[in-house]
């Protein structure tokens, strides 16, 4: 029987003008979207029980982690593809250096990151990124100055695509060349955004990576505290698989 309710849609239509990032191939990441009960916006070709098992997931997410989609106005497709346009297996893009309501931010997630295991940890690592961006400047300087205390002889990230970056950071440091300050500089903040991102995926989901067995609880549970004590953003190991 058809629905005799009819509900109103809320679309918002974003074109190359609001999303400056958004050129090349990544132009398919402008268009319509449609408002959702989560208050995330799909592009409306998205099928309806991909847009609910992303809403379903979403509503899990720590709260501070959903506030900085919902107040970025996070807009979200899939693709039938392994991976994202960018290579990973999701992906969030945006302007971000630009203030806040320019960044216009677009999570793409790909078939391999809809599966029941990889979309929880994967969506808390992309909003991790929307929550990063819209923390102060002072408290990530802070963040960053600890995180390169930590890093002793034989140190290991929390995942080894975290390590990955921090590996980029310091070849950079033992090597001259054009613009060396300029690359150190942004590989050093590449690794701190990459490694913050998969540290709060690691703490909240217990599944996320064990497979690599890093034996890094300590380390978890110093950065842990460093997350709350710069961003008072506290994390609980309280959820479940989707
Ligand atoms: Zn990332």
């Amino acid at each position: 029987m058809e629905d005799l309710f009819v509900t109103a849609e809320t679309i918002k239509v974003l074109d190359w003008t609001q999303r400056p990032w958004a050129r090349g191939q990544l132009q398919r990441f402008c268009g319509r979207f449609r408002l959702d009960e989560s208050a995330l916006y799909f592009d409306c070709e998205t099928p309806i029980h991909q847009c609910r098992l992303i809403s379903n997931t979403f509503i899990q997410l720590p709260v501070p982690l959903r506030q900085a989609a919902i107040y970025l106005g996070l807009t979200v497709s899939t693709t039938q593809n392994p991976h994202t346009l960018s290579g990973d297996q999701s992906a969030v893009y945006g302007s971000w250096s630009s203030d806040h309501s320019h960044i216009s931010p677009h999570l793409e997630m790909s078939e391999t990151s809809l599966s029941s295991v990889l979309i929880f940890p994967h969506l808390l690592h992309e909003c991790s990124h929307l929550f990063w961006a819209i923390q102060t400047q002072t408290a990530k300087d802070r963040y960053k100055s600890l995180m390169m205390a930590t890093c002793k002889t034989g140190f290991v990230e929390v995942t080894t695509y975290a390590h990955g970056f921090y590996n980029e950071w310091q070849k950079l440091l033992l090597m001259d060349g054009f613009a060396i300050q300029q690359r150190r500089a942004n590989a050093l903040d590449k690794w701190v955004v990459e490694s913050f991102c998969e540290t709060v995926a690691k703490i909240c989901c217990p599944w996320y990576k064990t497979e690599e067995n890093r034996c890094n609880d300590e380390l978890l549970k110093s950065r842990h505290e460093a997350i709350y004590e710069n961003f008072g953003l506290a994390i609980d190991r309280q959820y479940r698989v989707a």
